[in-house]
């Protein structure tokens, strides 16, 4: 039960409840259990670590009373906007659009996080919150409650990041998209470094070579992400298995590891409903893949979701964009995807492919042939989601482009925002 203290015109409250299931909605909703300190300027708060996740401002100057921004475990502050609701749910399938602190390559979105109150708010809630300090005779709770985020600082805070980034051996460079599902909330587990096709276009491909952890390297880390979200870990209900191709670690390594950290971090018994498992595939690790991995993840009381990087079903453009497979195997990818996806209920394939003016001309075609005119009616289930190649590049007729293809695709389709954790 909540407990809520005011000192003239700031309200304390402790442990709220928020929704305890992820829903896709027009209005802001908050999720989980977290603490609440509002002064006349701003809305604050934090999760059950004392860490400050999220921050509205009341001033006039705020863009919008509807948008907040929100603190990732990594330390960047994120600014969700409605950019005019009905836009924003067609592009991206959610009713907020995330603005990033880095170059990303949304073709939607402003400069939100350079606005003056945005900014201000991002700067200086630390010191709103020294400004706060209550009289002694306020309740204990309150009064430590308000020293333990005073403690959390910026600094401690950036330093905190790291420590969760050196658990799994470095930083998550990007989430799935499907990862939207649970607002990016996902706990990281590492089972494979790297990736396979070491792709020209792509710029979060790191240099290393694909690489299996060992089973105790997952241990130690499971370990480590038990300590690391503490009390807080009862907010989460999602995994993500990293790092770029996890579909490409040995099935038994890549079951085993599910099983033990969702039971270990107790994503069965989270405060949010419905647990989620969320990691990458490649061509090759998607087609050899063998049937009973999917059989064993079937049973598995979690929805399971894979994402797998197909970019194009033209030759040239693959050749292009320096991806070392051939369409052949991009069109039996997607045959096997539609087949997983039919046959499972509780595992979803999703697919991404590229777009951008400047690819050969029958990158489009060959896309249509796959998602249109190779399925006999409009499926539900199996989105694809299309990535701008380009980043920092929002442009007009890409987003016209996607908007026509969205209208002729048989599968749900959106547009990519590439996200780091
Ligand atoms: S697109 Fe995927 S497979 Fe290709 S380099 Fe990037 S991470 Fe690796």
């Amino acid at each position: 039960m909540s407990e809520t203290y005011r000192c003239r015109d700031i309200a304390f409250s402790l442990e709220k409840r928020g929704a305890d299931q992820y829903t896709k909605t027009s209005y802001p909703l908050r999720y989980g259990v977290f603490s609440e300190i509002e002064t006349p300027d701003a809305i604050l708060q934090f999760n059950l670590n004392d860490e400050i996740i999220q921050a509205r401002g009341k001033g006039r100057d705020w863009p919008d009373p509807q948008e907040w921004l929100k603190r990732t475990v990594g330390n960047d502050w994120i600014y969700y906007s409605t950019g005019g609701y009905a836009g924003v749910f067609e592009a991206i399938g959610e009713y907020y659009l995330p603005n990033t602190p880095y170059p990303t390559n949304s073709l939607i979105g402003g400069k939100f996080l350079s606005l003056p109150s945005v900014a201000r708010l991002a700067g200086s809630w630390h010191d709103l919150l020294r400004d706060t300090a209550v009289g002694h005779d306020a309740p204990g709770a309150i009064l430590d409650f308000l020293s333990r985020v005073l403690a959390n600082s910026p600094a401690v805070l950036q330093k905190r990041a790291e420590a969760l980034f050196a658990i799994s051996g470095g930083r998550v460079t990007v989430l799935p998209p499907d990862a939207r599902h649970v607002d990016y909330n996902v706990i990281p587990l590492t089972v494979a470094e790297g990736c396979l096709y070491k792709c020209r276009f792509c710029r979060v491909k790191t240099d290393s070579p694909f690489r299996e952890m060992e089973p105790g390297e997952v241990d130690r880390q499971i370990r480590g992400l038990k300590s690391w979200y503490g009390p807080n870990l009862v907010n989460y209900n999602a995994l993500f298995v990293g790092e770029h191709d996890a579909l490409c670690a040995d099935a038994g390594l890549l079951t085993a590891s599910i099983h033990k950290a969702c039971t270990a971090l107790g994503l069965f018994s989270s405060v949010m409903r419905g647990a989620s498992v969320f990691l990458f595939a490649s061509v090759d690790s998607l087609l050899n893949a063998p049937e009973w991995l999917f059989e064993d993840l079937e049973r598995f009381p979690a929805a399971i979701y894979i994402n797998v990087g197909l970019e194009s079903a033209d030759q040239e453009t693959l050749d292009r964009l320096g991806k070392p497979v051939t369409a052949a195997m991009i069109t039996q990818a997607f045959a096997r995807m539609q087949a997983i996806n039919d046959r499972f209920a509780n595992i979803e394939v999703t697919a991404n492919f590229i777009i951008d003016e400047e690819l050969p001309e029958n990158h489009i075609p060959a896309f249509l042939r796959l998602v249109r005119d190779g399925l006999n009616r409009k499926k539900p289930k199996g989105c694809i989601y299309l990535s701008p190649r380009r980043i920092g590049r929002p442009s007009r007729s890409i987003l016209f482009d996607f908007h026509r293809l969205k209208l002729e695709s048989r599968l749900p389709t959106f547009l990519y925002i590439i996200q780091r954790l």
